[in-house]
């Protein structure tokens, strides 16, 4: 089996086992792969391979890949998002897992009226207060969600967060649990226009973790494509 496709069948495997070990669906979990910096033939043979959603740290990758791929693939963004990039956005973008503030949100809001569009989006929340991280703060999430939730043209579905980086799994795991505990939390408010349901977390090293936890969407590069150069 060419190795592209052997790799993402033992990642289905691993959620699968993650999900069994805390009871959970495993059809509940999607695994995004993701394709910065792959080409676009690699990232294609991962679509011809069975993956349905492919991840991409930037925008202008993204809109190379596409002009190759199409829409065989569900586009997700995954990396930071400058505001000046919104305007591709609308269309490409199955979701978009990085916004984090209400400037974007709101330019995204415009330039999805403008195509006459909605674009869906989760708050990523940086729970580690790591200065150089993407991400609002978690105090900030409630008043970020609700604002956000007044623009039409954006839907909120969730949440995404990247913990700091460990070799040990471990390490993660009390993030992921907080940042599903916040996603409760915020549906609990049931704000209209907002779901709750899709928890991006976990990336290769720490993805099974992020399932025990209640991850709905992983996000893996490396062990499928192999380490980035
Ligand atoms: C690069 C990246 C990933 C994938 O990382 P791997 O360790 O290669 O699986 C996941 N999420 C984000 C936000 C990334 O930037």
């Amino acid at each position: 089996m060419p190795v592209i496709a052997d790799n993402i069948r033992k990642i289905l495997e691993r959620i699968e086992q993650a999900a069994a070990k805390s009871g959970r669906d495993p059809k509940a979990v999607e695994l995004v792969a993701v394709t910065k910096t792959v080409g676009a033939d690699q990232a294609l043979e991962a679509v011809l391979a069975g993956m349905v959603s492919l991840g991409e740290s930037r925008v202008q990758e993204a809109r190379d890949k596409y002009s190759v791929i199409g829409p065989r693939a569900r586009w997700h963004l995954i990396g930071p998002l400058q505001t000046n990039k919104a305007k591709y956005c609308p269309g490409l973008f199955h979701l978009i897992h990085s916004v984090d503030r209400m400037e974007l949100f709101r330019e995204l809001a415009r330039q999805a009226a403008r195509k006459g569009s909605v674009v869906h989006c989760l708050l990523q929340v940086n729970l580690s207060g790591e200065k150089q991280k993407s991400g609002c703060r978690a105090e900030d999430a409630e008043r970020i969600v609700k604002e956000a939730a007044l623009l039409e043209g954006v839907r909120i579905q969730g949440l995404m967060t990247v913990p700091p980086y460990s070799d040990d799994p471990e390490e993660s795991r009390p993030y992921f649990r907080e940042l599903c505990q916040l996603a409760g939390r915020l549906d609990a408010l049931g704000v209209e226009n907002v779901t709750m349901d899709r928890i991006s977390a976990g990336m290769t090293n720490d993805f099974e973790v992020a399932v025990e936890e209640g991850a709905t969407i992983v996000r893996v590069g490396s062990a499928i494509f192999g380490e980035r150069l």
